[in-house]
């Protein structure tokens, strides 16, 4: 099996959109006015923001590192679980980003590397069902089918363990990257009940989940409480935004976790864009399930 290495090999994968080339060119036009649009002064606002990857391929590693240079700058890096504790305290003095990783690509190993020499952690959400898989039509299909991408070879348990080992976190991302809406709640149930052991007889307890593809659409208020109910203490989207501090408290099972996705080959400008946009819009709201879930 021939696996994808670099970034150019996702997009051949996934072919170019007029979408894509339309965003490229706004955003262009609008990084250069960041200044004027008064962006790098959303970038220092106190506040948590968690960032999250798929991956860094080889022809990213070096647009990844000067992104946590340019991050480190004004930023402190904390892991998943600090980022929860403070939120639920309402302690954001200061601006802190979080990261995180989803779906178990073995390249993530060259991204903690990175991440280490910058003081920061990640935690990495895992599928169980695809941790150490060797069979090439099963990870081909996989990849394509569940994952919208090319084959990419998956870590193993070792690997899983060498990250716990240098401080990195594990959170559980369902056990096989399926669609929470597309499942009955007994299964959503007995999904994040068989995930969550799977990955504690490996890891030890296992305190996050992050649903699989992200958008407020591909989950719902009951798979929401069912989180918090089979024993997690958080849970995260990939819907864009950042967050502030509350004047009270939050409950762990009323914090939604928003994030926003990296691509590290992505240019830098672009990049530093969405997350000071991000940063900028950030609302108290951001905290809670969206309006349409109640
Ligand atoms: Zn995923």
């Amino acid at each position: 099996m021939i696996y994808t290495e670099n970034f150019t090999g996702v997009k051949d994968f996934q072919g170019i959109s007029l979408r894509g080339i339309a965003r490229d060119i706004a955003l262009n036009l609008l990084t250069t006015r960041n200044t004027l649009l008064g962006l790098e002064e959303a970038l220092k606002k106190p506040r948590i923001q968690f960032l999250f990857i798929h991956h860094v391929f080889d022809d990213e590693i070096e647009k990844f590192e000067r992104l946590l240079k340019e991050l480190a700058k004004n930023h402190t890096f904390i892991s998943h679980s600090e980022a929860v504790r403070r939120l639920l305290l309402g302690d954001i003095d200061k601006p802190y980003i979080s990261w995180s990783s989803d779906d178990g690509f073995k390249n993530n190993l060259k991204a903690a590397e990175i991440l280490e020499r910058y003081g920061a952690n990640c935690c990495f959400f895992l599928n169980p069902v695809s941790i150490g898989v060797k069979d090439d039509y099963w990870v081909k299909e996989f990849c394509s089918e569940r994952l919208r991408m090319p084959p990419i070879e998956f870590m193993n348990w070792n690997d899983v363990h060498e990250l716990q080992k240098r401080g990195h976190e594990i959170g559980s991302h369902t056990v096989n990257h399926t669609n929470i809406i597309d499942m009955s709640s007994t299964e959503v149930h007995d999904d994040l009940v068989e995930c969550k052991a799977i990955l504690e007889k490996k890891c030890g307890p296992i305190l996050h989940f992050a649903y699989p593809y992200g958008r407020f659409f591909d989950f719902n208020k009951t798979a929401f409480d069912l989180v918090f109910r089979v024993g997690y203490d958080s849970c995260s989207t990939a819907e864009r935004g950042c967050h502030i501090s509350t004047s009270a408290p939050i409950h762990k099972n009323e914090l939604f976790i928003r994030r926003d996705q990296v691509i590290a080959a992505w240019k830098l400008g672009h990049i530093m864009h969405f997350i000071a946009q991000s940063a900028k819009k950030a609302d108290l709201r951001s905290n809670f399930i969206p309006d349409e879930y109640t």
